[in-house]
């Protein structure tokens, strides 16, 4: 790393202890933004990095609820609202156990170059609560989100933040937020929030947005080198929605999706993943993987271990953070693989990117494989501006478009700093300089 850089990144790190996966994240970015600070010393100078790593504001508050065997329950609630330089706070809220201030600020952080690289009017923010919904009934799912929105929607709105989904969060908990937003304020403010439901001011595209967004920026990544999805044997790890739809459109585009998982286990399918299966279990029942094995023939389902224990010509994992390690990674490599693509958040650790990238191995970092969510949320804000909703095939051909943007502008910067074909340098240093001259020019605030 950049000595400049590296001071400004241990002050970062001891002022925010025990914060693991933020300091993963903001590491990883300022590895990448060396040469960049050689060209412009006015970032420097304006202490751009120093100001994007703090938090323009950060909101933690109780959540109390009552379940349905009467019994009080308080979860944590956060909103970290990272930077607002291009757009209004934008980013999902995550409700999973693991959810602390560390990982909504890593999620936060690595959101602003994301939201950067769709070429949208949106700034970065992320929250979520450490409650876990798996097991609760609707009932006590709305009750946790009523109470959730109680205090977030005083630091929401179109104009100023405008949360989504994230794991732990679909159409479902996004309806309920709505439903709670609408009646406090007595606002019917469609922009408020994304990911609704299409009646009620939603995009089409949107569920699938993510998924098929990294499918197509791994199709780009491929074509560059002549090669295409057409015959690959891939490997995906969740079965969530992002890993349904991935796996849709990776299996449209002619590969074979020969595994998923989820955090109990992981099932193989040598004839390839039946999508629809996959969702009436997953998405309609909100059932179990070894349900899918049970219901199928053909199908080993193996009982925790790895998803990337299998070999793989193309790898895509939907899962979590941290969930492919440098081991992983070399075993990928040493049996066949020629392309990674992340459509979850930082799921590949340092050592693995370390790993992929030494083995010349093509590899598309989240924030910018995985951008297609967010930027169909901003074309749902775009819709509910203009009170309008568009077409599947409109919607989708502007996903594409934006995708393959996204694709061309890391590429081509990775060019320009004179290391082609490193997806994560060009994607760190085409959100950030975006990011940087907004912030410069809007002054000291
Ligand atoms: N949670 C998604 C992400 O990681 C989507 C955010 C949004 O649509 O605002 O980008």
């Amino acid at each position: 790393m950049d000595a400049r850089l590296e001071v400004i990144r241990d002050t970062v790190l001891a002022r925010n202890p025990g914060e693991g996966e933020f300091h993963q994240a903001v590491t990883e970015v300022f590895e990448s933004l060396g040469p960049v600070h050689d060209r412009h010393p006015e970032f420097l100078e304006g202490a751009v990095l120093e100001r994007l790593c703090e938090p323009e504001r950060q909101i933690i508050f109780r959540v109390p609820w009552v379940d349905d065997a009467g019994r009080v329950q308080i979860n944590r609630g956060f909103r970290v609202e990272f930077n607002s330089a291009l757009g209004p706070f934008k980013g999902g809220l995550r409700f999973h156990p693991s959810v602390n201030l560390g990982i909504v600020k890593f999620l936060g952080f690595e959101q602003i170059f994301k939201n950067a690289l769709t070429g949208m009017p949106i700034g970065g923010g992320k929250g979520g609560s450490d409650f876990d919904p798996r097991g609760r009934s609707d009932a006590e799912i709305m009750r946790f989100c009523q109470s959730f929105m109680t205090e977030l929607y005083r630091h929401i709105g179109e104009y100023t933040d405008v949360p989504a989904g994230d794991i732990g969060v679909g159409g479902r908990e996004i309806g309920f937020l709505f439903g709670q937003y609408k009646r406090i304020t007595n606002r019917y403010e469609s922009g408020v929030l994304t990911g609704k439901g299409i009646s009620w001011g939603g995009s089409l595209v949107r569920p699938e947005a993510t998924g098929y967004g990294t499918v197509i920026f791994a199709a780009e990544m491929l074509k560059a080198r002549g090669q295409s999805f057409d015959g690959q044997r891939v490997v995906v790890s969740g079965s969530g929605n992002v890993a349904i739809n991935a796996i849709a459109k990776a299996q449209s585009l002619g590969a074979t999706v020969v595994a998923c998982s989820d955090s109990s286990g992981y099932v193989v399918d040598e004839a390839g993943i039946d999508v629809e299966l996959l969702r009436q279990i997953k998405e309609v029942e909100r059932g179990r993987l070894k349900e899918y094995a049970a219901r199928r023939s053909a199908v080993d389902y193996v009982d925790g271990g790895s998803v990337w224990d299998l070999d793989a010509t193309v790898a895509l994992p939907c899962a979590t953070q941290n969930e492919l390690d440098g081991e992983a990674a070399a075993r990928l490599v040493r049996n066949g693989l020629i392309a990674v693509a992340e459509g979850a958040n930082m799921p590949s650790t340092r050592e693995a990117v370390a790993v992929f990238q030494q083995a010349g191995t093509l590899f598309g970092p989240g924030k910018a494989a995985n951008a297609g969510g967010v930027a169909t949320s901003a074309l749902e804000m775009q819709q509910n501006a203009s009170r309008d909703s568009w077409s599947f095939a409109h919607t989708e051909d502007r996903l594409t478009e934006i995708m393959v943007g996204i694709h061309d502008r890391c590429a081509a910067t990775a060019e320009e700093y004179g290391d082609p074909g490193n997806y994560v340098l060009g994607a760190n240093i085409g959100g950030f300089v975006k990011v940087a001259d907004a912030m410069l020019a809007q002054g000291l605030i």
